[in-house]
């Protein structure tokens, strides 16, 4: 009799390990509403997801050195750039999937890697420094002008969104254009490059500059008061700017995620991207991260939807040049002094 228990207690082990249902998420996405949002997954679908957190650049180092052995399923992380890396480094597979398609537009993905989300760098200006007017038409292009000089504020150079940004610049002039634009950005700084996006902000607020240059969610997670009161108040004193609404539109970039080439569960890392496309996931990411949904049906939070009015977005850039030109960019940053 017991014998027949621990036999039939061993095949339900054996049954349920063979049918594992599980995803391993290596993110290097920070955000508590992420792992809500997995967990609503798992709810729906029974597959368990387990989160492997950490910068994007470590995440890559683990799965290059662990090879065959890895056991990362989905890669999500934040800027293009980053995305880049992991597809020319081989580490992912193609994916087919017709929800994907359909629900992220065309240019933010591509047979490799999805954007969830989509997030704009932008301008910021202290009102008090200087009259709207006079920045109604500016482009990225204009930030290395003279009249400029000390008053930009703009975090370092290893940053990854400021190395896309200069990515931009690359692909929408060319490489000598991008030389002197950084010569001339680097000789107007406000200050030697430190601090987050939101220590741009906060500076800009506190008049230590007259333009910031930072991603627009960091902005409205401070206005949102979740940053506290000080904050809040210093993101009330500025004011956010679209750069480029003329021509070819404002710089985006995403967020997103890809397939890694051994994962042992694939279906499960595809159902879990196709869910992360969904309106209620992209409802649950824009109330929670001020990010921008990909779809065009869900619209940002009221705090965001606020500041951008109608603007003109980027769909013309390649955003793959982000991650194609991001090296040259980083090398050309640090030549012309942007530490
Ligand atoms: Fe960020």
């Amino acid at each position: 009799m017991l014998v027949r228990i621990s036999l039939y207690l061993i095949f339900i082990f054996a049954f349920n390990f063979l049918n594992a249902k599980e995803v391993n998420i290596f993110t290097s996405r920070h955000y508590d509403s992420d792992i809500q949002l997995y967990k609503k997954f798992t709810k729906i679908t029974g597959i368990d997801v387990n989160v492997i957190s950490g910068k994007a650049k470590a995440l890559e180092k683990r799965i290059v050195e662990e090879d065959k052995d890895s056991n990362a399923d989905l890669v999500i992380v934040a800027d293009v750039g980053a995305l880049y890396s992991f597809e020319k480094k081989g580490l992912l597979q193609k994916i087919r999937s017709e929800i994907l398609k359909k629900n992220i537009p065309n240019h933010l993905r591509n047979d490799y890697w999805f954007g969830i989300t989509k997030r704009s760098r932008i301008l910021f200006y202290n009102p008090d420094l200087i009259k709207s007017e006079d920045l109604v038409d500016i482009t990225y292009e204009d930030l290395s002008k003279q009249k400029w000089k000390n008053k930009i504020l703009v975090r370092k150079s290893d940053n990854i969104y400021n190395q896309s940004l200069v990515a931009s610049i690359i692909e929408n002039n060319s490489t000598k254009f991008t030389e002197t634009w950084v010569k001339g950005l680097v000789n107007n700084m406000a200050r030697k490059p430190r601090g987050n996006d939101r220590a741009q902000l906060l500076a800009l607020a506190s008049g230590e500059g007259t333009i910031a240059i930072a991603n627009t969610y960091y902005y409205a997670l401070m206005l949102s008061g979740k940053k506290g009161e000080d904050q809040k108040k210093a993101a009330q004193r500025i004011k956010p700017i679209f750069p480029n609404q003329k021509n070819r539109g404002t710089h985006i970039n995403i967020s997103g995620g890809a397939v890694l080439k051994y994962s042992k569960n694939k279906e499960n890392a595809v159902k879990l991207l196709e869910f992360l496309t969904t309106d209620f996931a992209q409802k649950h990411i824009v109330d929670n991260t001020y990010e921008y949904s990909i779809l065009e049906n869900v619209e940002p939070n009221p705090i965001v939807k606020k500041m951008t009015g109608n603007i003109v977005e980027d769909v013309t850039t390649d955003i793959s040049s982000f991650g194609k030109f991001q090296s040259k960019a980083l090398e050309i940053m640090l030549k012309n002094g942007w530490q």
